[in-house]
């Protein structure tokens, strides 16, 4: 019987399926003979009536995340670096973090760590057993290549961050649990935790966004209801990046705080969106494969722009096209790597110069502007679409 991981309930419904979704988006994968042979597993999104949680019902816990070589830094982006620096600016100037003892969960390469503890001139701490020794240089940042546990405790920290790793976490319950244990009861940090927002993904119809890697996806409702229930108190919540990330900034509890913030829709609201999601979702898919379709026909040459998850979500749904060799990422370690599951190379965009396409397509819409800048710079003026 399936239950929520966020609530426990099982009052649990599906409404949409993807099928041999290859299990993994942004291991570095060195062959494109490597990249097919990655595992593939079907993913069926189900909603919780209890506490608005979204997830893969089917999710295979056994998936090995861990050993394999990770490359998913977006620091190379100017955008996402205006966001990154933007929001970090704004937590310290609110949560007075000068100097202070700041932990990162899930820290992936450290760039938000290396970053958050350069403005403040504190102590950074990151956790992520997918840390590559080297990538930082920051003499007060210190790195733990392994999971997070209770154990942490000693590291004592004044502010806990975790950005989009929760949206990577099955039991989210015990997730939470192991954070909340891991503060002592004289200790008040304050945490931060950042991930993709499901409403957007369902009102958009924004299917490249659901893919394995991604087991649970959040809404401020069953945000909320996860950290009340592993007793803190939320300080704010909000939607940025184009409202596709949800912020929230919570304390261990007092008891003294029950305030719903606006973003806490009920349960029906959130059900009609997923009842659109369920409606629209066959559509959105017939309008761009009958597009992709169509520029294979006119023997258009097709890129995608924006490698690691959103290329996977996208391209696992029209693999059998088998028309776009090509992804563009502005990340230097991709080079040279393949997507998994799906077979198209990973390249710089200086490569376009030579390649010259007849069609962008961009993973990320935010991007665009700076990605039209950097193509027309280099004298590519390709026809473009953005998701
Ligand atoms: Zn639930």
């Amino acid at each position: 019987m399936v239950q929520c991981r966020n609530c426990g309930s099982l009052d649990i419904g599906s409404f949409y399926s993807v099928t041999n979704a290859p299990v993994y988006s942004v291991v570095t994968v060195k062959s494109k003979a490597e990249a097919l042979a990655v595992p593939r597993k079907d993913i069926e999104l189900a909603f919780c009536s209890n506490c608005g949680f979204i997830f893969n019902s089917l999710f295979d816990v056994s998936v090995d995340y861990f050993t394999m070589g990770y490359e998913d830094q977006q620091g190379f982006s100017a955008t996402f670096m205006e966001y990154l620096t933007r929001i970090s600016k704004a937590l310290i100037e609110k949560y007075d973090l000068k100097g202070k003892r700041l932990l990162e969960i899930g820290c992936g390469k450290g760039d938000f760590i290396n970053l958050l503890t350069e403005l403040t001139g504190g102590q950074g701490i990151g956790v992520d057993p997918a840390y590559i020794d080297g990538r930082q240089k920051n003499k007060n940042v210190t790195f733990y290549k392994e999971l997070f546990s209770e154990d942490h405790r000693k590291l004592n920290p004044d502010f806990i961050c975790c950005r989009h790793t929760l949206e990577h976490v099955h039991d989210t319950r015990n997730f939470m649990r192991v954070i909340s244990q891991s503060i002592s009861s004289d200790q008040r940090p304050i945490i931060f935790f950042e991930v993709p927002q499901i409403n957007r993904i369902l009102d958009v119809l924004a299917f490249w966004d659901i893919y394995y890697e991604h087991c649970s996806y959040f809404n401020a409702t069953s945000m909320a209801y996860l950290f009340r229930n592993a007793g803190f108190d939320i300080l704010d919540m909000q939607l940025d990046y184009s409202d596709q990330y949800l912020l929230v900034e919570a304390v261990p509890a007092t008891g003294a705080r029950h305030m719903a913030f606006p973003l806490e829709e009920s349960i029906d609201v959130i059900r009609e969106r997923v009842n659109q999601f369920r409606d629209g979702i066959t559509t959105q898919l017939n309008v761009w494969r009958k597009r992709l379709e169509g520029f294979k026909k006119n023997k258009n040459k097709v890129v995608v722009w924006g490698g690691g998850s959103k290329s996977v979500g996208f391209l696992t749904q029209f693999a059998d096209l088998a028309m776009i060799d090509y992804v563009v990422d502005i990340n230097p370690n991709m080079e040279g790597n393949y997507i998994p599951g799906i077979g198209s190379r990973y390249v710089q965009p200086e490569f376009l110069k030579e390649f010259n396409p007849d069609v962008v397509i961009i993973m990320n819409g935010i991007y665009r502007n700076e990605i039209v800048r950097t193509m027309a710079d280099m004298g590519v003026t390709p026809q473009v679409f953005s998701l």
